[in-house]
């Protein structure tokens, strides 16, 4: 779950807002006897993780990179129709449905106030994302590949790989290409792009129709020049990059 996804999931929890934790069970090896009889205070998502915020803790989850959640409400279920058969890390008992998290790593946070503890100014979701300070954290690296620092979830929390790639492959950037060898401007553009593509894919995931609107993720051929798109591991991060070996020249 990419950033955009965890907003969307904080927005369909909002009915458990107010709502008391009747009973927990999953796999998770945390205290989960501290749960039960808790009200839930908020939810709210930064970057790739999703917290929700009792009156003396709160529970984080961080969705790593298979992480995904279900939750039902009233018997409707909140997040498609695909159903998991296997246990989930966490299960959370509400009287009004119940939330799970699958493949996430959980914590407490001993605190009244986790939102306090965020930066949200590095969340590239968050209404207080600044661009500027993304500038200067990228400039900083000079020697660093441009797909590695986009996975840096200090400069661009929430961003996974889909935003990665996509972004790339729209301002023609190389994923090896290097911070030092492309110029301010060219940064500049890339970040607007990073943070113009998270709230689209928002608008499309909320609506089914993220797929459908990717270029080269996961693609075959680029839609811009009818090159074959090349997939390889790439920089010190080792995720698989797709990119257009024509329209994405590596700058060196
Ligand atoms: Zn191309």
């Amino acid at each position: 779950m990419e950033g955009p996804s965890l907003y969307l999931a904080a927005n369909q929890l909002k009915p458990f807002r107010g709502k008391t934790v009747l009973t927990v069970s999953g796999n998770s090896k945390i205290e989960k006897e501290r749960i039960p009889n808790k009200k839930v205070k908020a939810i709210f998502p930064w970057g790739k993780h999703l917290v929700i915020q009792f009156d003396e803790f709160a529970l984080r989850t961080h969705f790593l990179l298979f992480g995904a959640f279900e939750a039902t409400v009233n018997d409707s279920p909140l997040t498609g129709d695909y159903r998991r058969s296997y246990t989930p890390r966490l299960q959370l008992d509400f009287e009004n449905g119940s939330i799970k998290l699958f493949n996430c790593s959980v914590k407490f946070l001993e605190t009244r106030n986790a939102k306090a503890s965020y930066d949200f100014t590095i969340d590239i979701m968050s209404s207080k994302w600044d661009p500027d300070k993304a500038f200067d954290s990228i400039t900083s690296k000079p020697g660093v590949e441009i797909a590695d620092l986009l996975l840096d979830q200090e400069i661009f929390a929430g961003v996974g790989n889909i935003i990665k790639n996509e972004v790339l492959w729209r301002v023609r950037i190389h994923p090896q290409t290097k911070v030092a060898n492309t110029t301010p401007s060219k940064l500049k553009e890339l970040i607007a792009e990073t943070r113009k593509f998270s709230l689209l894919f928002y608008k499309w995931r909320k609506v089914f129709l993220l797929r459908k609107h990717l270029d080269i993720y996961q693609k075959s051929i680029c839609p811009r020049c009818g090159a074959k798109v090349k997939r390889e591991k790439t920089g010190k991060r080792n995720r698989i990059s797709h990119f257009c070996p024509v329209c994405q020249i590596k700058l060196e």
